[in-house]
């Protein structure tokens, strides 16, 4: 690959876990109801993502894997207000060209799927394959031709709970799909797909913390908040079972903690860090989400809106479980 291509794909790509995050999001958005992520050392030398979406079709397989090549944006405006999760066109260029891809997929249209195999971007010929419908995506030997990024991997455990985490917040991100993960060979999580965020979150949280958890609901004319919040406030030594969802996207908000933290405050309920899982819906053009390559980071137009919006949810749920 070329070097612009490469320096690009080291902004999508960082490790395993964003392999995992984008073609997780692509499944989503291809309308899967079952992802399974499947990963071998940390997915440092096998990762693979199945899903029963809508597939590629055969004559598109390659231009997926191009460069800003996405079917999710077809217009300037439709920026505005972005509804998939992907719309940069930038995550199939992006890992293919640090790594050895093979992709099958197949459309309910097409009799026979393709498949298609890649390394270091550099596709082969598109192939009839017989498969089901969906897609699946083996991506293996991540940096195999990037050494310098390679030598920044951590150990594959640590790798692997990286993974992990992601598949977690995608999980709870869309509890109508249900979402399987397997390292090494072994299940460690496989939630219902029910649709019902409190399946999700018992799969992935645990009924023992699960069952601490309060429910959060609030809807406002611009926004609504829905989830739950821990009870009582510590939850951990830390913000890593916080989860914050803007439209069906896992975010990193440090505005969407204070809010919840301040909550907790006002009750004086403080100590350690409250855990939460907490999904903010409003309109698309209200926030925007191309800030960054990897679109974790979000800029709200009405930053004190979300605050206060997630402020009032947050006590109003505490507030109901003192009285
Ligand atoms: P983006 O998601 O931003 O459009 P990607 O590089 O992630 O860009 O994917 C490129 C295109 O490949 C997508 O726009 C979509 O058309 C297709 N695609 C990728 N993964 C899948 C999948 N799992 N199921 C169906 N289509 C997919
Ligand atoms: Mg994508």
């Amino acid at each position: 690959p070329h070097v612009a291509d490469l320096i690009a794909a080291g902004e999508v790509v960082e490790r395993p876990a964003s392999v995992a995050k984008e073609l997780m999001e692509n499944a989503i958005d291809a309308g899967a109801s079952a992802i399974t992520v499947e990963i071998s050392h940390g997915g440092m030398t096998f990762l693979r993502v199945t899903d029963d979406g809508k597939g590629i079709p055969a004559g598109e397989l390659k231009t997926a894997f191009l460069r800003h090549a996405t079917s999710k944006l077809r217009t300037e405006y439709d920026l505005e207000a972005i509804g998939t999760l992907g719309f940069r066109g930038e995550a199939l260029a992006a890992i293919s060209a640090v790594s050895r891809v093979e992709v099958m997929t197949r459309t309910a249209d097409a009799p026979l799927g393709a498949s298609l195999a890649l390394e270091g971007g550099v596709p082969g010929q598109v192939e009839e394959a017989g498969c089901p419908l969906g897609t699946t995506m083996v991506v293996r030997d991540l940096f195999y031709n990037t050494p310098a990024r390679l030598k920044f991997m951590k150990k594959d455990a640590a790798e692997g709970a990286a993974v992990f985490a992601v598949v977690q917040r995608a999980a709870l991100s869309h509890p109508e799909v249900s979402v399987k993960f397997i390292r090494d060979g072994k299940q460690e999580l496989l939630t219902p797909g029910d649709g019902q965020l409190q399946s999700a979150v018992y799969s992935v949280l645990g009924r023992e913390l699960a069952l601490g958890f309060r429910p959060v609901k609030s809807s406002g004319e611009d926004m609504t908040v829905t989830g739950f919040v821990s009870m009582p406030a510590c939850c951990r030594g830390s913000r890593s079972w916080q989860f914050f969802f803007v439209n069906g996207r896992q975010v990193k908000s440090p505005l969407m903690a204070a809010a919840l933290e301040q909550a907790y405050q006002n009750q004086k309920m403080v100590g350690k860090f409250p855990g939460c899982v907490l999904h903010l819906e409003l309109r698309l053009s209200a926030v925007d989400v191309n800030v960054h390559p990897a679109k974790t980071e979000v800029k709200f137009g009405q930053e004190r809106q979300v605050f206060s919006a997630i402020y009032h949810a947050v006590l109003s749920a505490l507030e109901r479980d003192r009285s």
